[in-house]
């Protein structure tokens, strides 16, 4: 993610702020430019300080403080680029629904600042009857009082987040059940967003050949593959070959965690590169690495891959330093690495 600044102070403003921390001054997120502009109010709109003839309107779901994204003035659409996927949305009217929306709103857009910069496939329901659509819904409560659990998923396009994982203690007690090092909110927009991206960008391409060399035969039964994985556990060795346990679940989980793997290496290395973090530790010239390109317009992941595995392992012992478990608790072997390259190379349109 980009670090940004405000137009009249010139303080570093971050992706998701509203206002300027030192100027108080209010600030959106252009999607087009994929960059933050410092706003002045210019009647019903809102007018750039730098650039006063360039007009927008908020998404209407920053009225209620849950997106911080500008569609122009111009623009017939009503919502932003991030919120006009959504269909069921939390209950903005209960402090539990707007505290989850806008936890579920940040993750949002940080994924689609990932399909803009790539510039992804992402047509909405109007333009296709299987494009995005996200139901943000809550668990059911049975007529005995009990917790029906919302299932989180993909299908054609239609993505269902369940809101419940807003909570922490729900998303970190699931975690806890599934056996998994890493669960966030934003890990879940990405890895569902996975299956769309196979669909449209492998499967309507017809690129199986490709596909199917580096990650196995997808005609395997779907329903088959996900109830072996939860009654035999994972095959043995697994690790060496998978990113995930979930991944070895069937070719298409695979693919989607790489997917989001791909998102998360990326966008973090991009961050590495915009403060400029590089690593030379005395003694240690193996781990000597530094982001000195744009990892969004690298073609060749194994320079991505070549700064992150050392990166990933100095951030895992700082938060190792603050008591908290890895950052990034996954670990690259030659087999993995070569999926997430088919992967980068499918969103770079590579391959
Ligand atoms: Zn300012
Ligand atoms: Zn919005």
């Amino acid at each position: 993610m980009r670090l940004f600044r405000c137009d009249n102070c010139g303080n570093p403003v971050h992706f998701d702020n509203r206002t300027c921390i030192s100027c108080g001054m209010r600030l959106g997120f252009a999607p087009e430019a994929l960059c933050m502009h410092t706003l002045q109010p210019a009647g019903e709109l809102w007018a750039r300080v730098d650039s006063p003839t360039l007009k927008y309107r908020f998404c209407p779901n920053a009225g209620i403080d849950v997106c911080n994204w500008l569609i122009a003035a111009s623009s017939t659409e009503s919502f932003c680029q991030a919120c006009r996927y959504n269909g069921l949305v939390p209950d903005a009217k209960t402090p539990q629904g707007l505290r989850r929306w806008r936890a579920i709103g940040e993750a949002q857009r940080h994924l689609f600042y990932s399909f803009l910069r790539w510039d992804l496939p992402r047509p909405g329901r109007r333009e296709d009857p299987q494009g995005l659509l996200f139901d943000l819904k809550d668990d059911e409560i049975l007529p005995d009082g009990s917790c029906k659990p919302v299932l989180i998923g993909h299908d054609e396009g239609h993505i269902v987040i369940r809101t419940a994982e807003a909570d922490d203690l729900t998303r970190e007690q699931q975690r806890e059940l599934m056996n998994e090092p890493y669960r966030t909110l934003l890990g879940h927009f990405r890895h569902e967003t996975g299956h769309f991206i196979w669909n449209r960008m492998v499967r309507d391409t017809g690129k199986f050949d490709g596909f199917r060399a580096v990650f196995g035969d997808e005609r395997a039964d779907y329903g088959q593959a996900v109830d072996a994985h939860y009654k035999q556990g994972p095959p043995a060795g697994w690790g060496s070959h998978y990113i995930s346990y979930y991944a070895t679940t069937h070719p298409w989980e695979d693919f989607a965690e790489c997917f989001a793997h791909v998102l998360h290496i990326v966008d973090s290395l991009e961050t590495a590169h915009i403060y400029g973090i590089a690593l030379a530790p005395l003694g240690h010239q193996e781990m000597t690495a530094f982001a000195d390109f744009d990892p969004y317009t690298v073609l060749d992941f194994d320079r991505i891959a070549d700064v992150w595995i050392p990166l990933s392992v100095a951030l895992n012992s700082i938060h190792h330093s603050m008591g908290e478990r890895d950052l990034y608790p996954f670990i690259l072997t030659p087999a993995i690495k070569a999926k997430l390259k088919y992967v980068h190379s499918l969103i770079t349109r590579q391959v």
